[in-house]
């Protein structure tokens, strides 16, 4: 049932799950009528308002037909602690406002798996209050991916911290020692960027992949892009490294409903967007990224229908510019989504000069408003080449830093400092350190699925921007 809740509030609009601790179950505490709880603590990113939040929660569970079976309290899923500025629960020194969250163990310890450095209204650590409360009885039972010991691990002294450069020192020695290549997508932190041989987009990432001759790539970028990598260069491996880096819209779809609307237009050509699962690029006959989808589309032969996943948008923005009809899956950006057109319409008041410049993974009304739509790659292209000096850039905001470094004697503000992928910042400095030292968490594609999903791949990287 968590599971499943899990699922129904990362489908929430304008939400994604951002991390996930392991299931815990606990006696009952406070007099309820079952005989134990399971517990989780997940980490949400949403643009809903609480109340819309709290009513989707209702909902959710009204659906899957969980019982109200306690004594107190309206909700058995909560929404305990709400920040309203973008913070993530992963960030040094973050407080947390909930004043009784140190009295209960079975909450405590999955907040403290996923955050042991959260800062607690008494001042101490999720870490340390923990120690304190080992009367309580939890036994953690499974964890989002793969298994762990039941017993929670001690609690780890944090050490000396490196500053940023100091560890980025440390990865240029770790990385030239090994023989690593680090790549980093436009979205990356910029601490990440600068750390990296290589930063750019889906597409000059896959061919940097490609072509590489490095012992091991370190891939500073979300799950999809890592096998990616590993589908078109299965001889090195590919590190990402934080292995809970997703996409949702990567996960809005599958090989079950593909094969589905296959069945229904059989002889459709399908072309996926690079963001999707390996599964879903195999059964693909090809991919393309937001740089290139206008050109592949136009390839395909006038005769045959076109299925485009998972991007609404996208496929809607490239059908109208290739001039073609596509049957487009509703997937959709989260991240891209947070970008409104009152955003478009309060920024160009704030600065009346500025082009606005957005990616097509925006909405349709946003994308309306721009007077120019390109891939992060072709945002860079197009400022470079335009005469203005001041540009409102609609796409994540780590774009902006990239722009500023590449092109200094221009101005770039983001249409809305919302629109932070939740995925993209769980890479860290500390996190590529560590990838290198240890070489892993590897992304692997089974074989099969691989040597089919190169195919589609292969068409991709070969069709330019
Ligand atoms: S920005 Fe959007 S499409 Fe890109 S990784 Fe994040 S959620 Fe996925």
């Amino acid at each position: 049932m968590l599971r499943q809740a899990r699922q129904r509030l990362a489908a929430l609009p304008g939400t994604s799950l951002v991390r996930a601790s392991g299931l815990y179950l606990t006696a009952p505490v406070g007099g309820p009528e079952q005989e134990d709880y399971l517990n989780q603590v997940v980490e949400l990113r949403t643009a809903l308002a609480p109340q819309e939040l709290l009513a989707s929660i209702n909902r959710i569970e009204a659906e899957l037909g969980r019982e109200r079976l306690v004594r107190w309290g309206p909700r058995s899923i909560d929404v305990d602690i709400l920040w309203y500025d973008g913070s993530s629960i992963g960030e040094a020194d973050l407080e947390v406002p909930h004043p009784r969250m140190e009295e209960r163990r079975f909450v405590l310890e999955p907040l403290a798996e996923l955050a042991p450095d959260l800062v607690l209204p008494s001042g101490r650590t999720a870490r340390d209050a923990l120690a304190g409360l080992r009367g309580q009885t939890v036994k953690r039972i499974t964890e989002s991916r793969g298994e762990r010991p039941d017993k929670p691990s001690p609690p780890q002294s944090r050490g000396p911290k490196m500053d940023h450069s100091a560890m980025q020192a440390e990865i240029r020695r770790l990385a030239k020692e090994k023989g690593a290549v680090i790549l980093a997508h436009n979205y990356q932190r910029p601490e990440v960027q600068d750390v990296a041989d290589f930063v750019g987009d889906s597409l000059g990432l896959s061919r940097k992949a490609a072509a590489t001759t490095a012992n091991m790539t370190v891939f500073c970028g979300v799950h999809f892009m890592a096998e990616t990598a590993a589908i078109l260069a299965p001889d090195r491996p590919v590190i990402l490294p934080d292995e809970e880096a997703g996409c949702p819209m990567a996960d809005m779809v599958d090989v079950e409903g593909l094969e589905e609307l296959k069945a229904e237009h059989p002889g459709a050509f399908v072309v996926s967007y690079v963001n999707t699962s390996a599964a879903v690029k195999a059964i693909s006959d090809i991919c393309c990224t937001s740089a290139n989808a206008v050109n592949i589309i136009r390839s395909v032969p006038k005769d045959k229908e076109i299925i485009f996943t998972p991007d609404r948008n996208l496929g809607s923005w490239a059908a109208q510019q290739a001039g073609r009809w596509l049957i487009v899956w509703p997937g959709f950006c989260p991240t891209h989504g947070l970008i409104g057109v009152d955003d478009v319409e309060e920024a160009k008041a704030a600065h009346p000069n500025a082009k606005v410049v957005v990616h097509p993974e925006c909405e349709s009304d946003v994308v309306a408003l721009a007077d120019a739509v390109e891939s992060t790659s072709g945002m860079i292209r197009f400022c470079r080449k335009d005469d203005a000096k001041q540009y409102l850039i609609g796409t994540e905001l780590g774009m902006i830093y990239r722009l500023e470094k590449d092109l200094p004697g221009k101005r770039f503000y983001p249409l809305t400092q919302l629109a932070v992928c939740p995925n993209m910042k769980l890479i860290t400095l500390d996190k590529v350190l560590k990838a290198l030292q240890v070489e892993g968490p590897v992304v692997t594609v089974e074989e099969e699925i691989r040597v089919k999903a190169l195919r589609a791949v292969q068409r991709m990287v070969e069709v330019e921007a």
